[in-house]
């Protein structure tokens, strides 16, 4: 199974109490594609700049994930700066240089046009729109974004919402985005827009799940929500990408499984809950590029060991 991703492929300069880095590789499509790349094939479109080097391309080709979709154009990758100083959980973004994705058009390969998965990363939603429009026969379609497209591109955000089966988003995002502060009443009107599923990630407080039992291929379950932990851990070095990895685990379990059952779905967020936890112990993809297979199912057994009370 195949997951087609589209969104940035950047370079972020980060400041958090552990230090900082400038112009390291990062952006939503890289960190969710490398999350992915252990549980399933990925494929990215997106656009960089000439400052992308072979180097940067190594870090996907590592992990086989696929990156004919990767555009070169001339001038300057995405480029994202952010601070964490004020805030471990939430990043204060300094600045956003859109650069090259400013007059990107996107257009698949076509040896990218049997992906079944469709991951909608962090991007304008513009181009997460034209991406979804050129792959009608996708069978799943799950997306994420953030309050930048959110307080100043709602309305081409709500065209992609109802494309959507499955939104993950932030805490926050989720309350400015269904307009109210009680999250449970957010979720709901979230999923009017669209998404039979909206996962709500709590940064260190894991991650809760609102959906309609007809996101399920087979099987039922009781309640239309769910909640998996995150690991308290001792150091977060850099939190970076901790979204987009969740994704990426979340997601890349779902499509290496051949139904999407309640407990393939419950089981993907533990995931997604484990990828993020390892992104967040190095800076920028540094921990998730030297993880291997072992250190994942390690690391699920303790998450499960976490939650497991009978
Ligand atoms: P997160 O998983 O939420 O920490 O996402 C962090 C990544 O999102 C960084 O690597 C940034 O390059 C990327 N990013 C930040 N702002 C934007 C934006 N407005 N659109 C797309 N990607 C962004």
């Amino acid at each position: 199974m195949s997951i087609l991703v589209v969104g940035s492929v950047a370079f972020d300069t980060i400041e958090t109490k552990h230090g900082s880095r400038e112009k390291c590789l990062g952006g939503a499509a890289t960190y969710f594609a490398l999350a992915a790349s252990f549980f399933t094939d990925v494929r990215v479109i997106a656009v960089v700049g000439q400052d992308f080097t072979t180097e940067n391309e190594e870090v996907f080709k590592r992990r086989g994930i696929d990156t004919h979709g990767i555009e070169r154009s001339h001038g300057h990758s995405f480029h994202w700066s952010g601070s964490y100083l004020q805030d471990l959980n939430e990043a204060q973004t300094l600045k956003t240089e859109l650069n090259v994705f400013q007059h990107f058009n996107p257009k698949i390969p076509k040896a990218y046009m049997d992906s079944e998965y469709l991951f909608l990363a962090n991007i304008d939603p513009v181009l997460q729109l034209r991406v979804r429009q050129q792959m009608p026969n996708v069978k799943l379609v799950c997306g994420d974004t953030m309050n930048y497209w959110i307080t100043g591109h709602l309305a081409n955000l709500e065209e992609v919402l109802r494309e959507l089966d499955v939104l993950l988003i932030n805490d926050k995002e989720a309350r400015m985005l269904g307009g109210t502060d009680n999250l449970m009443r957010a979720a709901t009107r979230v999923q009017e827009m669209g998404p039979s599923a909206v996962v709500v990630k709590h940064g260190e407080y894991g991650a809760t799940a609102f959906f309609t039992r007809s996101i399920f291929t087979t099987g039922t379950h009781a309640t239309e929500m769910f909640h998996s932990p995150a690991l308290p851990l001792s150091d977060v070095v850099d939190p970076t990408g901790a979204g987009d990895s969740f994704a990426g685990g979340f997601y890349g379990y779902i499509a290496s499984q051949p139904e999407l059952t309640p407990d393939v779905f419950k089981r993907a967020m533990f995931y997604g809950g484990v990828m993020g936890s390892f992104c967040v112990e190095q800076f920028g993809t540094e921990r998730v590029q030297s993880l291997t297979r072992a250190d994942i199912d390690q690391r699920f057994k303790t998450f499960e060991e976490l939650s497991h009370f009978a």
